[in-house]
C-alpha cells in the first residue's frame, strides 16, 4: 500500500516480455513519481495467448527491476480501474512510442475516464534508440531465430532463449 505523502505511479501492461522499451519508461516514471507499481494484467487486451506464463512475466519484471527498490512488480485481474483504486496510484503512466500508439491509448484512457472521472494518466515517450521496440516483435525475431540481445535484459535473454531456442 502507498504510505501518505508518496506518489505512486502504476504501469501497466501485458509486458510478454518486458523489453528494454518498459524498463526505460518505468525507470523514466521515477523522475515524476517517488515509486511505480509495474502490474501485468491477467486479462490481456492482446487476445492472443501470451508467449509467457503470467507468473513467468512477473519473475523477468522483477528480475530486472531488482536493483530498484522503487520500482514492484505485481499483476492484476479485472479493470485497471478497481486495481488503481486498490493499489492507491495516484496516475497511471503509459509508453508511447509515434502516433500508432495514440488512438489506442487515447481511447483507453477515455473509457477509464467514463468509468472512474478521477483517473489520470500520464504518457512518457522512451529513449530514441527504443522508440521502435515492442514485445510483439521480440517475439516474433525471436521465434524465428534471430538476435534479440539489443532489445532485452540478460536474463529476459535466458528466458528467450530457453523458450524458443535458436541464436536469440
Ligand atoms: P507491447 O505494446 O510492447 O506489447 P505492452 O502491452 O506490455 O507492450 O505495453 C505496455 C505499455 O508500454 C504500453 O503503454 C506501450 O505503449 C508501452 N511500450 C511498449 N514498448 C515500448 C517502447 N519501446 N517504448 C515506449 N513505450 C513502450
Amino acid at each position: 500500500m502507498t504510505r501518505p505523502g508518496t506518489l505512486t505511479a502504476l504501469y501497466p501492461g501485458s509486458f510478454d516480455p518486458v523489453t528494454l522499451g518498459h524498463e526505460d519508461i518505468a525507470r523514466r516514471t521515477l523522475r515524476v513519481a517517488d515509486r511505480v507499481i509495474v502490474a501485468v494484467a491477467a486479462a490481456s487486451t492482446h487476445a492472443k495467448t501470451p508467449a509467457f506464463p503470467l507468473e513467468e512475466r512477473l519473475e523477468m519484471l522483477r528480475e530486472v527491476f531488482a536493483d530498484e527498490p522503487r520500482i514492484e512488480c505485481t499483476s492484476f485481474e479485472g479493470l485497471l480501474v478497481d486495481f488503481v483504486r486498490e493499489s492507491g496510484a495516484g496516475f497511471v503512466v503509459r509508453g508511447l512510442r509515434a502516433v500508432s500508439d495514440f488512438e489506442y491509448e487515447f481511447q483507453m484512457a477515455q473509457m477509464n475516464r467514463e468509468m472512474d472521472p478521477d483517473m489520470e494518466f500520464i504518457f512518457l515517450t522512451p529513449d530514441v534508440n527504443l522508440a521502435f521496440l515492442s514485445a510483439s516483435l521480440v517475439r516474433e525475431v525471436a521465434r524465428l531465430g534471430g538476435d534479440v540481445s539489443p532489445f532485452v535484459s540478460p536474463s529476459v535473454l535466458k528466458r528467450l532463449r530457453a523458450t524458443f531456442g535458436g541464436r536469440t
